[in-house]
């Protein structure tokens, strides 16, 4: 971990001061930003204490989270204080990503940042941010430990979800033996993963596998930048009557074209912009793609939201990409001069 022990003590100080942390997460969370919510507002209220947690509006959880323990427990956000005495907040790269909570933050006495996304803007009085995390359940983990609350089944069926999804099922690059000795310790602790996997990974509604039919029926290769994109619409989710929150295992689909490094997926809002997912097999690097549009994310997993319309946000993709392609080459053909010039003992 690259996080310095001083950062750790700091937190674990904020946390054990505080009388009503506000616990949150980013904007339409995923099982790694609300299970890991979910897991540190557990372990506080076993431990008699009164935290509150929460995410923005549009304030629903996706279907496949809904099983998760604790799911009731969470706040409104509008009803949440403008003037707590902490705010901690899993997942979140920059503090746009709060949506409506962003006010809650500001307003908050102290504020703990905890996350593993590379173009994290450090925006808290703390920040716990370690890039090579295959989760920031993992980041909970160590807090939960330091803190020296102990896990429950419920409390490990939270983390347990934000591992498994996080890291694709234990496929994606930052799985390491660690990532797996915690899922251990998680199972051990009273985790039914069966029920996790069926939850997230096995129940479909029927009105989206439609949508799948249309969706990747529309799939469009662009070999010259080695992408694979395609688009939801308003329309298409209308007509299948599902909500673009059900969406978020379609760009795992589409990113299985053996012949493209990267996926993306257009998502169109309900104001008509497109948020947009990418994903990258090690090629390009689409964090710093998505953070040149504004968004953020991983290297090889990011995200941002796009005014322009279909044509226009392709076109700066497939620019965006063309353009990293070209300073590989370059940086390339630097280090095999370099290389040449070495043998010839210059
Ligand atoms: P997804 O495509 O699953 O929505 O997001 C992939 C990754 O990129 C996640 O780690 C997510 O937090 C991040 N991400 C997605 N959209 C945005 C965005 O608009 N801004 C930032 N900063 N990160 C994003
Ligand atoms: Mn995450």
């Amino acid at each position: 971990m690259t996080i310095d022990v001083v950062d750790w003590q700091a937190a674990v100080q904020a946390i054990a001061d505080s009388d009503q942390a506000v616990i949150s997460c980013h904007v339409h969370p995923d099982g790694d930003a609300l299970g890991s919510a979910l897991a540190l507002h557990r372990a506080l209220a076993n431990a008699g204490r009164k935290p509150v947690v929460s995410f923005s509006e549009p304030f629903m959880v996706a279907p496949q989270y809904r099983f998760l323990p604790g799911i009731e427990d969470l706040t409104p956000p509008d009803q949440v204080s403008r003037a707590a005495d902490l705010f901690v907040c899993f997942d979140v790269g920059s503090l746009d990503r709060l949506g409506s909570l962003v006010d809650a933050f500001e307003g908050a006495v102290r504020t703990v940042v905890i996350d593993h996304h590379a173009s994290n803007t450090r925006f808290g009085d703390v920040n716990l941010v370690d890039p090579s995390a295959p989760a920031s359940a993992v980041l909970c983990r160590e807090l939960l430990r330091r803190l020296g609350l102990p896990l429950d089944g419920d409390i490990a069926t939270a983390l347990y979800t934000a591992l498994v999804t996080d890291t694709g099922r234990f496929q994606y690059q930052a799985t390491v033996p660690d990532t797996h000795l915690l899922a251990a310790e998680l199972l051990s602790a009273g985790v039914d993963q069966y029920e996790v996997s069926k939850a997230v990974f096995e129940t479909n509604d029927i009105g989206y596998l439609r949508l799948l039919a249309d969706v990747l029926g529309r799939l469009q290769q662009v070999p010259a930048v080695s992408l694979v994109w395609t688009v939801v619409s308003e329309a298409d989710l209308a007509v299948h009557g599902i909500d673009m929150e059900q969406t978020e295992g379609l760009i795992d689909l589409v990113r299985t074209d053996g012949a493209s490094d990267v996926a993306a997926v257009l998502k169109e809002q309900a104001d008509g912009a497109y948020k947009v997912s990418l994903r990258s097999k090690g090629g390009a690097n689409v964090g710093q793609l998505a953070s040149a549009f504004g968004g953020g994310g991983h290297a090889l997993a990011a995200g941002f939201t796009s005014d322009a319309g279909v044509e226009d946000t392709l076109r700066r993709i497939v620019e965006g990409l063309g353009a990293q392609a070209r300073d590989r080459d370059r940086d390339r053909d630097r280090d095999g001069n370099r290389a040449r010039d070495r043998d010839r003992g210059r």
